[in-house]
Parts: C-alpha cells; structure tokens; sequence
C-alpha cells in the first residue's frame, strides 16, 4: 500500500451503503479505509468493518466518534440521513476536511448549508455515483435538447421497499437536466402523480411515477414520447458495488482540491 493512498473514512458504515462503500475503500487501489462512523446506539459498534462485510480483518473498527475518524482522514464519504449529513458537514468544516455527500432527500434549506460549507471545503455531493448514470445525464442532455419542445417526457423509477424519500434524487436530477435543456424550470412543470379526471397531458409538464419493492437497487427509464416514435433511455445498477466504487473514485479525486463545490461530471471529465 502506498504511502500517498487517500485516507477514507466512511459515515454510515453499517448502511446498506456503508457496506458497499467499506468493501470499495478496502479493494481501490489509491485508497485507504481509515475510519468507519456509525450512530452511538447501532448495534454493529466495535465490529471490524472488513469482518463486516465478509473480508478478512481490516485494522478499523466501527465507532461513533466523528471527530477522532476525521482527525485520521483526508475524506469522509457521507452516506447516511440528511441531518446526519448536515452534522456530519460542520464536522468536516471545523476538521477542514474534504466531503464526498451521497445522502439524498435533502431539503433546500439543507442544501443551502451544504453550499455555504463549500466556500470553506471540497465537497462533491451527486444523487448517483454511478459511473453509467453520469454517461446517462449526459445522453439525456442531447435528446432534450435535440427534441426541444416536440415530445412528452416522462421519468419512471424503480427501487427497492426500504427506500425512504420518493422520486429518487437521481430522477430529480434528471428532469432538471431535460428542464435546464429545454428553457423549462422543473419547479414549474413537475408533475408527481395522476389520479382520477386529470384531463389531457400538457406537453409542458415533466411527468414522474415511482415504483418500491423488493430489492431493487435502482432503476431509472426517461421516455421522450413523440407522435410516431418514442425514445427511451434507461439505466439499471444491479449491485450497490457501483455506487460505491464511483463514491470511492470521487473521494481520490476531491483530496487536496481547493474548497469548493464539484459534480461527478468534473470527477469524470464529462
Ligand atoms: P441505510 O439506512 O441502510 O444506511 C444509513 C446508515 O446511516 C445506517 O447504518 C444508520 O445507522 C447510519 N446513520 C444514521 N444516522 C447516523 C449518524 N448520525 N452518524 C452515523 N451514521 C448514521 O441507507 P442506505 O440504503 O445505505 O442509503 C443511505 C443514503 O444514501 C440514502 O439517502 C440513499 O438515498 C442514499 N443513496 C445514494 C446513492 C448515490 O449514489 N448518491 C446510492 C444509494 C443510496
């Protein structure tokens, strides 16, 4: 291991996340796992985080102590509840350390501080650290703004039951970036469900369905729906492991930047 490697601590460490997220810091080469950051009353408290997921011994045990696992780390990798996040982000300030956000379901206020705490840190926050996801942001860009006006579109996602916030973050993002192609605000023409007599489809809305179950990791369909033809693009994680390796590759990257506030397009040269 060399010397250089990014110390990585990781919030959230028991999560469903955190555990894809240990398993990427252990296996990337560049990193190094140096903290492991759970809440004061989990139950997996003192466990070694790679025991935790399978792997042999790591060296670093779960804990609480946010303040101790950063003075230990050039990065935390944030994936937990927003207010855990909004704590863990003045945290981060005070340590002077860089933050790697993937929380989702933060409110404007919320975002407000996470911006105001990039004047001070490197943060890089995403709804979705998937690599394919950002190819997919991408993609969408160039269909909107080539359809202009001319289509209906529509968001469907799919996630598995435990999912607490609805639409995904990452279907949010993606009617922003068809509303930001297309002249629109999404705030204006966001369209969150149909019931009853709703009348015809104003070609001006963006329209959003969800769907929770199983296990479903995440998937994501937009359909540009034309007279004579439609266009879909969809994305598919079938592991968690994607989100983590894109997490892991942005905490690299973000370590040693400047304060401000990145997006996985800068991460990835987009
Ligand atoms: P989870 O409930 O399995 O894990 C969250 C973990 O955070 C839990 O272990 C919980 O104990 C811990 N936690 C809560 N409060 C804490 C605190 N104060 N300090 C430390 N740890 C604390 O949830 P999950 O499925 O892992 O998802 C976590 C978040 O990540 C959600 O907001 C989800 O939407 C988001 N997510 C983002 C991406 C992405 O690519 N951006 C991908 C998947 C999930």
């Amino acid at each position: 291991m060399s010397a250089n490697n990014v110390r990585i601590a990781i919030n959230g460490a028991a999560g469903r996340m955190g555990r894809a997220l240990i398993n990427a810091a252990l296996v990337t080469p560049g990193a190094k796992l140096s903290a492991a950051v759970e809440r004061a009353n989990s139950p997996e408290l003192d466990t070694d985080a790679g025991n935790l997921v399978g792997l042999p011994a790591s060296g670093v045990e779960l804990g609480a102590d946010l303040a101790a696992a950063l003075a230990a780390s050039d990065v935390l990798v944030d994936f937990t509840r927003p207010e855990a996040t909004i704590a863990a982000l003045a945290a981060c300030v005070k340590a002077k350390r860089a933050m790697v956000i993937g929380t989702t379901g933060m409110t404007p206020e919320q975002k407000a501080k996470i911006d105001a705490a990039a004047k001070e840190i490197p943060i890089c926050m995403a709804a979705n650290f998937s690599i394919g996801v950002s190819v997919t942001m991408k993609l969408l860009e160039l269909a909107a703004k080539t359809f202009g006006n001319t289509v209906d579109v529509e968001i469907v996602e799919t996630h598995h039951k435990h999912k607490l916030d609805s639409p995904s973050g990452t279907a949010l993002v993606m009617g922003e970036v068809v509303a930001q192609a297309t002249g629109r605000n999404l705030k204006d023409v966001a369209l969150y469900g149909r019931e009853g007599q709703v009348g015809a489809r104003d070609r001006n809305t963006i329209g959003f369905a969800t769907i929770r179950g199983g296990d479903v990791v995440g998937d994501h369909t937009v359909m540009f729906l034309g007279e004579g033809e439609r266009l879909e693009i969809t994305h598919k994680a079938t592991s968690r492991l994607n989100f983590a390796q894109g997490a892991i590759r942005t905490a690299i990257w973000l370590s040693g930047r400047k304060p401000g506030f990145y997006s996985m397009r800068e991460v990835l040269g987009l």
